[in-house]
């Protein structure tokens, strides 16, 4: 009988073993994406997810016409529509692969659950390297802290990444199809996503052609030029990971090949890489373990801390409103382009949680909703790393300068210019704080503080005491 492969964070045909291990059976294939934001503890798309996924779909919908086959697409609850479509084809296999949220557990094991046995469930590694259950320390525990981690699983090479299938054979028919333009996905009114497609194309083919791109000019100098923060000096490979257009298993191959083959590039460039990558895999190794990563405190001693309720100056954050210059270049990114360079969000992150001492929670909603790489682990951990409650966390009191970190980084200003342009004729002395320029200076530039551009909302020294005095409250 046929085989149902159930997609998800999967999109794409290069090393995606559900896919390519269905296709060696030689049997009928029957292609599936359900987007289902009902089951239980299901976390809703973003808006800038959205975005990315129509346009995913798309193009994935096409490569797999390209090797003869078909894309189903259904909405509702996974449990319903994928037992329905086994019934309806007749499958009597449904391969997947693996998910690590607890909510996407769940929802795979009630599925294997209620196809009771008739039916063959195979799951696969596909979308990090290491499976959570498979990484243990020395006491059979599992890692908070990710040096060890990092050297627990560079000790072995992952999986040869497999290649894409040539073709899929068809089933006698194909269940119905929702029409992708009936989801809605793409903003009407107002449509907020007009800067998206200057620094994104969705897809497979793409995230392929970036990354070389990236290996060609970039890796070399990676190690020095991925604190800059602009969007040129990284892979911008993340939204292709969350949403699996590209394998993490090829990006390792490929990084590492390329670099046995040019010699010129330093064993820093590309070791910091893999284990930029290996991050990714710390993060669903945390999630796994710590199944409330996106709710609840890692470290329980912040279930007191007296953060601040403030809609006011969470308003200005999301906004980029708040005075500090590389803040709000950032926080204008994030909404303009869906992304933010990594640097740049830890400032945002550190000022929303420190200097605002507004709950990592808020922010992390935030940017669930406006990137396009929101990442179930990545985004979570994250957020707890930076607001100090996660595991291995930047410890609290250490608070981002927002004018010290913008000096930096941004020395001449360049990323501030290109998202604050009402900043833009700021000598690059003055551009990172401009209320501490002279009137003379801000005349000259055309800045009336409280008019052009806001006064800082915080001063950061008080803030910081602030903080510090919160934090003394549960430091214990
Ligand atoms: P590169 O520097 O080219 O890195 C290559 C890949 O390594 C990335 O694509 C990513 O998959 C992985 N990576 C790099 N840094 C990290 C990291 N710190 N944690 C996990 N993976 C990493 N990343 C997400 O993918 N989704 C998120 O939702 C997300 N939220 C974040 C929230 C905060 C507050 C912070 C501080 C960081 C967050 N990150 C998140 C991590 C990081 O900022 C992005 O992965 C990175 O900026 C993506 O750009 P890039 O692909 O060009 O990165």
């Amino acid at each position: 009988g046929p085989i149902v492969v159930w997609l998800r964070d999967d999109l794409r045909l290069d090393d995606n073993p559900a896919l390519a291990l269905a296709a060696e059976t030689k049997r009928p294939i029957v292609p599936l994406v359900v987007l289902d934001e009902e089951s239980d503890g299901v976390r809703a798309l973003g808006g800038a997810h959205k975005w990315w996924l129509h346009h995913s779909l798309e193009r994935f919908a096409a490569s797999l016409r390209g090797i003869g086959s078909q894309l189903t697409l259904r909405r509702g609850k996974a449990l319903d529509h994928v037992t329905q479509i086994v019934e309806e084809t007749g499958a009597t296999a449904l391969f997947f692969n693996r998910r690590y949220d607890p909510a996407s557990r769940a929802v795979d094991d009630a599925i294997e659950e209620a196809l009771g046995g008739d039916v063959v469930v195979e799951r696969f590694t596909a979308n990090i390297l290491h499976d959570p259950e498979n990484v243990q320390t020395k006491t059979g525990g599992y890692y908070k802290v990710y040096t060890p981690f990092w050297k627990n699983v560079s000790q072995s090479e992952p999986r040869d990444p497999m290649d894409p299938p040539k073709g899929l054979k068809q089933p006698d028919g194909f269940p119905k199809s929702d029409d992708l333009a009936d989801w809605n996905l793409l903003p009407s009114k107002p449509d907020w996503s007009g800067g998206f497609s200057d620094l994104w194309e969705p897809g497979e083919k793409t995230a392929h052609e970036r990354f070389e791109t990236f290996c060609d000019d970039l890796l070399e100098d990676y190690h020095n030029g991925r604190e800059r923060p602009r969007d040129d000096a990284t892979t911008r490979m993340s939204p292709h990971l969350r949403w699996g257009e590209i394998s993490p298993y090829r990006l390792w191959h490929s990084a590492r090949t390329y670099s046995n083959r040019r010699k010129t590039i330093p064993e820093e460039a590309i070791k910091t890489f893999l284990q930029e990558l290996v991050w990714r895999d710390f993060n669903y190794h945390l999630l796994f373990h710590f199944g409330a990563l996106a709710t609840d405190n890692f470290n329980d001693r912040f279930d007191t801390f007296p953060w601040r309720s403030s809609k006011q100056d969470l308003t200005a954050w999301q906004k980029g409103l708040t005075g500090y210059p590389i803040v709000d270049a950032g926080m204008r990114q994030l909404w303009q382009k869906g992304w933010m360079h990594n640097r740049v969000r830890m400032i945002v992150g550190s000022f929303l949680t420190k200097d605002l001492l507004i709950d990592w929670r808020d922010g992390e909603r935030w940017f669930w909703d406006t990137l396009v790489d929101g990442d179930i682990a990545s985004n979570t951990s994250q957020w707890q790393w930076i607001g100090g409650s996660g595991a291995d966390a930047q410890p609290f009191f250490r608070i981002f300068n927002p004018i010290t970190q913008s000096e930096r980084f941004d020395k001449k200003g360049a990323y501030i210019r290109q998202f604050v342009p009402e900043l833009r004729d700021m000598p690059d002395k003055h551009i990172h704080a401009p209320w501490k320029a002279g009137r003379d200076v801000l005349e000259k530039a055309g800045v009336k503080l409280g008019e052009t551009y806001p006064e800082p909302v915080v001063d950061h020294s008080d803030a910081r005491d602030r903080a510090l005095s919160a934090y003394d409250e549960v430091k214990g």
